[in-house]
């Protein structure tokens, strides 16, 4: 590109919307300066540590069909093979189901895996698979959005095969509960997982903190294309002029306020952060209320430190009917032997708990499901209160582009086929960079 000199791209947000904007548009030689006001790059996604030990503010995982961001992480640097433990398709409530595909081709694999899954009737089984085949009819796609629990009662999946299969499935892809879930949305998901390559199904559990998995590579990436990345430099204002935006910083113990001009500004902030740069400048205070009105939902992750011995049966495991809906074994995921992660995804009664007396109802559940009779060493909850948007039915959504051509809006809760998730937020991001890439080439 011949006139890229006169752009400058401020990104507003250095997780992983943000750092995707920030890569693509320094793979294309437009100068970014990424200003993130935390400490630490990564929002969401980002790498915690405790009594030295490294852990992330939730477990996370990614499944195969995440293309945009398993590209992403290679293309600054990464490895799949290597940063991920890959999982073939396999879902195992403790004592209570299994559901395992075989070496088979996609979609087969899911069908063979439902017909043979472990604590389902024969009928359920059945209807289980009559299900996904009437899905790949319908091609997923709803001629207008119902609530997941909806859909699963007009295809007759019966109590059980909610409970066992469909409803862990909804809350872990959209952390949201059945009654009010997005069918069509839970729809792109299986669409993009179950019915494409058999890889697209597997689940890609990280090895390495979420802020080291991306966030810092991406940095070094942007850096050397002529980049910059600010941490604890928080965006104050958003202030328009006819063809630059000045942006306002916090000042610092080693600055005062600064004001900087951009050509361009993606703003890849979390959504309530994005409501309040929004409200202040007058052509945005529509898309701010309309962000404003998105519901939330949270996510506990309560990580429980044993002796070095204790091991689950799987790296990933489901509990039935307990707080602890999915446990993670961190020594078979990242050699972090000992260590488990309980995962609590959506609202519920384990909100009205203090962290304390949590961490010893999980060890109790494990106690009694698993037979882990050893005490923990020490444990942590973190409770991320807003996790993700609520996926509601027919949840409006802001676009990525606004009143102001040279203001875009990146981040996992813009419009799009995904939930809240990294995938989401990736493509987000690539999309504001590919925008401006278009009307500037
Ligand atoms: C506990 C938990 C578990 C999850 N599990 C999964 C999972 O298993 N799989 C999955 O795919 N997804 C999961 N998600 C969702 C995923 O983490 C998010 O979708 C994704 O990280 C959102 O990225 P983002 O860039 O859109 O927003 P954010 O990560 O929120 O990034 C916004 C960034 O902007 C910064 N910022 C805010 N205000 C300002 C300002 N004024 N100036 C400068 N910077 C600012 C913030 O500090 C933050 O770094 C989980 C989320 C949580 C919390």
């Amino acid at each position: 590109m011949s006139n890229n000199k006169n752009y400058h791209v401020a990104i507003i947000g250095g997780g992983y919307s943000g750092m995707a904007a920030a890569v693509k548009l320094a793979a294309a030689d437009i100068p970014v300066t990424v200003f993130e006001s935390a400490k630490q790059l990564g929002g969401r996604a980002r790498g915690v540590r405790h009594n030295n030990v490294q852990l992330d503010n939730g477990q996370h995982i990614l499944l195969g069909c995440y293309h945009q961001t398993l590209q992403l992480i290679e293309q600054v640097g990464g490895n799949i093979e290597q940063d991920f433990l890959r999982v073939p398709l396999q879902l195992t409530l403790h004592n209570r189901f299994e559901l395992k595909a075989p070496h088979l081709p996609a979609p087969l694999h899911l069908l063979a895996g439902l017909l043979s899954a472990k604590g389902l009737t024969f009928v359920e089984r059945l209807r289980a698979a009559r299900f996904m085949l009437a899905l790949n009819r319908i091609n997923f796609s709803l001629p207008q959005d119902i609530s997941v629990f909806e859909l699963l009662s007009i295809h007759g999946q019966g109590d059980e095969l909610i409970r066992l299969l469909w409803e862990p499935l909804c809350i872990a892809a959209l952390n949201t509960p059945i009654n009010i879930a997005s069918a069509q949305v839970l729809l792109h998901v299986l669409r993009d997982s179950l019915n494409g390559l058999r890889s697209d199904s597997d689940m890609l559990l990280p090895r390495m903190d979420f802020t080291a998995l991306f966030p810092e590579r991406a940095t070094e990436y942007v850096k050397q294309h002529r980049g910059t990345v600010l941490n604890t430099s928080s965006v104050e204002a958003i202030i328009p002029h006819s063809d630059e935006i000045e942006l306002i910083t916090r000042p610092t113990a080693e600055s005062t306020a600064q004001t900087k001009l951009f050509s361009h500004v993606i703003c890849a902030a979390s959504p309530i952060a994005a409501v309040r740069l929004f409200r202040t400048v007058p052509q945005l205070a529509l898309i701010a209320e309309q962000i404003a009105a998105i519901p939330h939902q949270p996510i506990y992750t309560v990580y429980l430190q044993y002796p070095k011995q204790v091991r689950l049966p799987h790296p990933m495991l489901g509990l039935d009917r307990c707080f602890a809906q999915w446990l993670f074994d961190k020594g078979q995921i990242s050699g972090q032997h000992g260590l488990i992660a309980a995962v609590i995804s959506a609202h519920g009664r384990h909100q009205n708990l203090q962290h304390e007396l949590l961490a010893q109802k999980v060890a109790q559940e494990l106690y009694e499901q698993l037979g882990i009779v050893e005490a923990p060493v020490w444990h942590k909850v973190i409770a991320e209160k807003r996790a993700t948007f609520s996926c509601e039915i027919n949840l409006p959504r802001p676009p990525h582009i606004t009143q102001l051509a040279n203001i875009l809006i990146a981040g996992d809760y813009t419009a799009g086929d995904y939930p809240a998730t990294l995938e989401g937020a990736m493509i987000s991001g690539v999309l504001c960079a590919r925008t401006i890439l278009a009307t500037i080439q």
